[in-house]
Parts: structure tokens; C-alpha cells; sequence
């Protein structure tokens, strides 16, 4: 089967930095226990787990250990916590998602009430409600749909963030509707360039040339999800974690098969999928 790439797959410099601080945790201490996923691929997690790195979903009330606060950052309240608890952090946050916070946390100081256009429940989302003032009371909505967007209530003055993630032309949608609902809208874009550059490469380039598409990537990762989900819109797609997923029955002899990847695939995955494809 012939294949083609995009010219960007594997990490992105975020999750790329947050392992190599991840680590240097566990180079220095042997083990670590991180704060969700550090990375959306079970092959590279594996990896990490056989080196220390164990994974919680809570702030432990004691640690003799690092802990890891995820690529997707936290809210402002855990980093206080963990300061009172004498906890050692190491703190992977992306710029990208910083950025985000800071926005959020911007908006909140001119008193607007915000809406953060994402997944409720997404790691990163969750820290960004944080900056936002939602454990001070500050009005924070969650949307990510234009349906959800129709449903928030009228406010004469309002701002918008969005999740990092978050594909840019459904935000782009979305805030048009909450301008409806709307006075006067502050709108951040903090979507991830290096995001949107992976969605502008399968959409413009990469799904002209090919027949099938094969996105590499976790199954909990948000920019796989969408970045398969756009590619499905216009060719048939698969989303696969690792080379043993992919299947010769979803091919036909001749045809061009492209392969991508969201933004926490290691390079190594990609090139495993695509030798895999190369010679069905
Ligand atoms: S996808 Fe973007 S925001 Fe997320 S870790 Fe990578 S560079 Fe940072």
C-alpha cells in the first residue's frame, strides 16, 4: 500500500516538554505519581509506569514523591493545596494552556462572566473554570456545542475562551451564537496553533492525495478525536493507538492510504502504523 504524511505528526512541543520534565522527575527520585494521563498513548505511558510514574486522580494529602501536574494544567486551588501539604511539584503545563488560564483569568478580573468553549470535564478545562474564579463565584459556563451555546443565559457583557484543543472553526461557530446571547462579547481564541496547522494539513493537503485515512492517536486524546472526526467528514477513516489495530480488510489493492496523528503520538507509533500499511 502506498502511504503518505503530513508533514507534522508525533508530539508537539507541550506533551514533548512535559515527558522530558517527567523524566528528570523520575531520574531524580526513582518515582513519581502524576495527576491524570501525562501522555494519551498507552505504548509511551507503559514506558513511564515500568520507570515509577504511577497515576492518581487526586491530590495525594502526602507524598514522599513528585508529583506531576499534567500537560493539561490544573486549577489555581490544587498548585495552593499542594503548597500546604509541603507537596514536591513538577508542573509540565503547557505554554499554550497557560496562555489559556491567563485569558481566563484576564476576563475575570474585568469582572465579565465567561464562557469556556470545551469539553466539561476535560482535564484542562476544568483548570481553566479554576483561573476563571469559579471557586470565588464568578460566573463560568462550560459549552461545546452551538446547541448548549443557545441555552446560556443573556448577559449585556460576557467573554469567551476556549479549550486549547477544541477544533478553531467549531469555536469560531460556537462563539458566533454566544455573540447572539450577548451584549458586548470580549472573545479569546486560545486554540492551539499547532493544532489548527495538524487540522489545516489533513484537510488541505493530505486528504486530497489519499482514499483511506489512518489517525494515530488515543482514544481519550481531544485533538485525535477531532482531527479523525474531520478526516471521517471526507474519506474513510480509522483511528488506531498502536500498528496491531490496523486491519488489511480496510483497504483495497492500489489505493493510497494517509496516515496522521494528534499531537500526544510518539513519532515511533506513526512510523510502526505506517510500515504496517506499507506492506499490506
Ligand atoms: S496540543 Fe498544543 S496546547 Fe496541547 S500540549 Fe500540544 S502544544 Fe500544548
Amino acid at each position: 500500500m502506498e502511504t503518505l504524511r503530513p508533514r507534522h505528526t508525533g508530539f508537539c512541543f507541550g506533551v514533548r516538554d512535559a515527558l522530558a520534565l517527567t523524566s528528570g522527575a523520575l531520574d531524580g527520585s526513582g518515582e513519581a505519581v502524576a495527576l491524570g494521563q501525562v501522555v494519551h498513548n498507552s505504548r509511551a505511558l507503559e514506558h513511564l509506569e515500568t520507570r515509577g510514574l504511577r497515576q492518581v486522580s487526586n491530590l495525594p494529602t502526602e507524598s514522599s514523591v513528585p508529583v506531576v501536574v499534567t500537560a493539561h494544567g490544573a486549577t489555581p486551588e490544587l498548585f495552593e493545596s499542594a503548597r500546604n501539604r509541603g507537596l514536591q511539584m513538577v508542573d509540565t503545563t503547557c505554554p499554550l494552556v497557560k496562555r489559556v488560564q491567563r485569558h481566563a483569568q484576564e476576563l475575570r478580573e474585568l469582572n465579565l462572566p465567561i464562557v469556556v468553549v470545551g469539553h466539561a470535564g476535560h482535564q484542562e478545562v476544568v483548570g481553566v473554570v479554576g483561573w476563571a474564579g469559579a471557586a470565588a463565584g464568578a460566573e463560568v459556563a462550560v459549552v461545546a456545542t452551538t446547541e448548549e451555546a443557545d441555552d446560556l443565559p443573556y448577559r449585556e457583557r460576557r467573554g469567551v475562551v476556549c479549550q486549547s484543543t477544541f477544533p478553531q472553526h467549531e469555536f469560531r461557530r460556537i462563539a458566533e451564537r454566544i455573540q447572539l446571547r450577548s451584549g458586548s462579547l470580549e472573545i479569546r481564541d486560545t486554540t492551539c496553533p499547532v493544532v489548527n496547522q495538524r487540522q489545516r494539513e489533513a484537510t488541505s493537503d493530505l486528504l486530497e492525495r489519499v482514499d483511506v485515512v489512518v489517525v494515530v492517536g488515543g482514544r481519550g486524546s481531544a485533538n485525535t478525536m477531532a482531527l479523525a472526526s474531520t478526516c471521517a467528514s471526507r474519506r474513510p477513516t480509522h483511528q488506531v493507538e498502536s500498528a496491531s489495530e490496523v486491519r488489511a480488510e480496510w483497504f483495497q489493492e492500489g489505493q493510497t492510504v494517509g496516515i496522521t496523528s494528534g499531537t500526544s503520538t510518539p513519532s515511533w507509533v506513526v512510523d510502526e502504523v505506517e510500515e504496517v500499511c506499507r506492506a499490506l
